[in-house]
């Protein structure tokens, strides 16, 4: 079973992740002209790219050779942070996208983390649960001390979950006896130093994001998610959950889907008959009562909210002209192209950027961090409150910093055409000022102030 992306890119369009996110950071230097030219090169290549190569004996009584990759985007805010993902598709440019968009993302949400991600190019579907533990414990242990409680922290990400960060854990610990290593990992379970409310944080900050978004008249026809129709790609960790919270919302969730296509029912879906159906058959399709769709159609429906919650790449300069929804909210990584985004902006159709919109999930990791390095257990209602103050927090900031930068945009020009002559800008401001770009510019200018007043080491 296949889990490369079904949606065909049937036009030339770049779809590197690492090009996508170097893209949208060159945009929102358009906005920053006074930025200094030597901390936008800073900013744009990671701090560190590690590759590591390691044999493992697989249940199948055979050894396979697995590729690894970590990547340190930035520590300028604090140590690096980012999940560890497994899958077939996993490559250099897709960790360092990765790894990048954490260190916006931890700006944004305004934690003390730099960015950082890690990947396995492996087809979990295809191995068991003992290679998965070998796979883990090998990695971690190639990764030696590039990883560390204060200097480069993993989490989940796709087909990790907090069993593999149980593996993360333990193996660390082995190697490093006589501490307290449970804040070298995020997202473990709840009796290994665990956070309540991690499982459902990133799900649970799309909601607070969107909410707030909504609450800011985003949409002139509608302020809350009570009666609104919605459309998901992706049933797993972020879908599922998405599709909890805003049921309990009153959303009506019309449509959902997996690698393996999607399912309507413009009635809504029921969470419990799907989650049977899927136990049972491995996907969420043919379940009675829906019609069987692509997902390219699934990304097209006529809907109030669409939240893709799969992989990246997922709108495109193909099929954006398409995309039928009132608001998009990313619930993934990198999953709308950069002309993409322009299309839909040009559309008049916001975007909640995946470095606002899926931040809750390190926010609950850094909650377990700290939680980790002071001995403690908060309960479920405080980490609640407290994500629910910070994504609310973070998304006033990035609504404010988009009507800031629409009001000055013709003084940020001004200032553009001075600045050029002396050193190249590499965008120039788009019109309208999208909420990715205000995100980016208020992530960058948290970042630069740290990294001015810290000053460039020696
Ligand atoms: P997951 O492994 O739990 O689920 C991934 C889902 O995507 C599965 O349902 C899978 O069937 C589906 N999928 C895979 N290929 C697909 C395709 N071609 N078309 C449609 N669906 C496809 O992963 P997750 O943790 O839910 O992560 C999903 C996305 O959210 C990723 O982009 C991830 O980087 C991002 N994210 C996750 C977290 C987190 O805390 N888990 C935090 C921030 C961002």
């Amino acid at each position: 079973m296949s889990e490369s992306p079904e949606i065909p890119n049937t036009t030339d369009e770049d779809l590197n992740p690492y090009h996508m996110a170097q893209t949208q950071f060159d945009r929102a230097t358009g906005y920053l002209p006074h930025l200094k030219t030597g901390l936008i090169d800073f900013f744009k290549r990671p701090r560190r790219a590690i590759t590591v190569e390691f044999p493992v004996l697989t249940e199948d009584g055979g050894v396979r050779v697995f590729t690894g990759h970590r990547v340190l985007h930035s520590r300028v805010r604090g140590p690096g942070k980012g999940g560890l993902r497994y899958h077939p598709d996993v490559t250099a440019d897709e960790v360092r996208a990765l790894a990048s968009w954490m260190t916006w993302k931890c700006a944004v949400a305004d934690v003390p983390f730099g960015g950082a991600k890690g990947g396995v190019a492996c087809n979990p579907k295809e191995l068991d649960e003992a290679d998965l533990r070998h796979i883990t414990r090998r990695y971690i242990s190639e990764l030696g001390d590039f990883i560390g409680p204060h200097t480069d922290i993993p989490a989940p990400d796709v087909n990790t979950n907090a069993q593999t960060m149980a593996w993360v854990y333990d193996t660390y610990d082995a190697l490093h006896p006589g501490s307290n290593n449970l804040p070298v990992v995020t997202g473990k379970p709840l009796d290994i130093g665990g956070s309540q409310g991690r499982e459902e944080a990133t799900a649970r900050g799309i909601l607070y994001a969107t909410q707030a978004v909504l609450d800011s008249q985003i949409l002139p026809e509608r302020s809350s998610l009570a009666g609104a129709d919605v459309v998901i790609q992706g049933w797993g960790n972020v879908g599922t959950h998405v599709f909890e919270l805003f049921r309990e919302e009153g959303a009506r969730i019309i449509a959902v889907g997996d690698s393996q296509g999607g399912i309507l029912n413009k009635e809504g879906l029921d969470k419990a008959e799907i989650e049977e159906h899927r136990r049972d058959t491995g996907t969420v399709v043919g379940l009675n009562g829906t019609i069987t769709i692509t997902n390219e159609q699934l990304l097209e429906l006529p809907c109030d909210i669409l939240v893709p919650a799969a992989l990246g790449g997922q709108i495109r300069r193909d099929n954006a002209p398409r995309i039928s929804a009132e608001l998009v909210v990313e619930g993934a990584n990198g999953p709308t192209t950069p002309s993409a985004d322009s299309i839909l902006a040009e559309r008049g159709i916001p975007v909640v950027p995946d470095i606002l919109a899926n931040a809750g999930g390190v926010v609950v990791s850094y909650f377990e961090w700290v939680q980790n390095t002071e001995n403690e257990q908060w309960d479920l209602e405080e980490v609640h409150r407290k994500l629910h103050l910070r994504m609310t927090r973070a998304t006033h900031d990035v609504l404010a910093k988009q009507s800031e930068l629409q009001q000055r945009l013709p003084a940020i020009r001004e200032a553009l055409e001075e600045t050029r002559s002396k050193h190249p800008v590499p965008e120039v401001p788009h019109q309208p000022v999208t909420l990715r770009s205000a995100a980016y510019v208020l992530a960058i200018e948290r970042v630069a102030s740290v990294a001015l007043a810290r000053g460039i080491w020696p």
